[in-house]
């Protein structure tokens, strides 16, 4: 029996993960139509007949265009952070609708899943530690800051998956107006602050396996501006050696037995497959 989980793409455009372990699994978030969802489910293994249930982190059209239809589709409850709303047309019927509350666990298809608070354009928005049998996943993306909180779930998971939104001299240089700029910065981890996330994190005993870097800008980022301004903060800190690689294809990532850095490009896939019992 393995645990798996699967990027479907993550960018400014659509972001989707899926988590499976026995026969079930959950999806957090969907920005794809569902023609696309079902093309990348299969493109990276997962049947979609094993969800049981989608999470959403927050209304935006980039996390929320395909959620209605999937979960119409296979009859799936949708667990929203409480007091999230849908102000987008995009909102699941309200029959699917369940709402979660952050810091604290709640058991959904098996999983432990514990829901915290981030720091974006939203009323509430949320990231996700999800825990398996035999892996735990940390998500943290769409949020201006990062905190303790954070880092105490990332350190005790097999897979990070981490905002790397903006490069500082791209989003300043580059052609948007000033107050999106400002709003870019004050809601989106920047490459320079995900590097120090990564520096302190590294320094307290972890057991993870795989950071994966996602959520791209398409304007104000690039793949291997994420690589060098990340591993550039990380040059003090424990993880200066760290393999870094900026993924190619999706074929699934086993355990190496060392801590490694992905960087996902916008709209690629990535996923990863860890046996149970591994890093136990
Ligand atoms: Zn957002
Ligand atoms: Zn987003």
């Amino acid at each position: 029996m393995s645990f798996k989980l699967g990027i479907l793409g993550t960018g400014s455009s659509a972001n989707s993960y899926v988590l499976q372990e026995f026969d079930r699994s959950v999806m957090i978030d969907n920005g794809f139509s569902l023609k696309e969802t079902l093309r990348r489910m299969n493109g990276i293994h997962q049947d979609p007949r094993l969800l049981r249930a989608i999470l959403m982190t927050h209304d935006h059209q980039d996390h929320t265009r395909g959620v209605c239809a999937l979960s119409r589709k296979f009859s799936l409850p949708v667990f929203i952070p409480r007091g999230m709303g849908f102000e987008s047309s995009q909102a699941p019927e309200k029959e699917a609708l369940k709402e979660m509350s952050l810091f604290q666990e709640t058991r959904i298809a098996g999983f432990q899943i514990f829901g915290f608070n981030t720091l974006h354009d939203v009323r509430v928005s949320a990231g996700y530690s999800i825990k398996g049998k035999s892996a735990t996943v940390t998500i943290i993306t769409d949020t201006g800051n990062w905190d303790d909180t954070m880092i105490e779930l990332a350190r005790h998971s097999d897979v990070l998956v981490l905002e790397s939104n903006f490069s500082g001299d791209m989003l300043w240089a580059g052609s948007y107006p000033i107050f999106l700029k400002q709003r870019v910065a004050q809601y989106h981890l920047s490459n320079l602050e995900a590097g120090r996330f990564l520096a302190k994190l590294s320094r307290f005993p972890n057991r993870i396996k795989e950071i994966v870097l996602v959520h791209l800008s398409s304007n104000n980022n690039t793949p291997e501006r994420v690589l060098a301004e990340v591993t550039a903060v990380l040059q003090q800190s424990p993880w200066a050696s760290i393999p870094a690689l900026v993924v190619q294809n999706a074929s699934p990532k086993t355990p190496s037995g060392r801590t490694r850095l992905w960087v996902l490009p916008k709209n690629a896939s990535w996923c990863y497959t860890q046996d149970q019992g591994v890093g136990k």
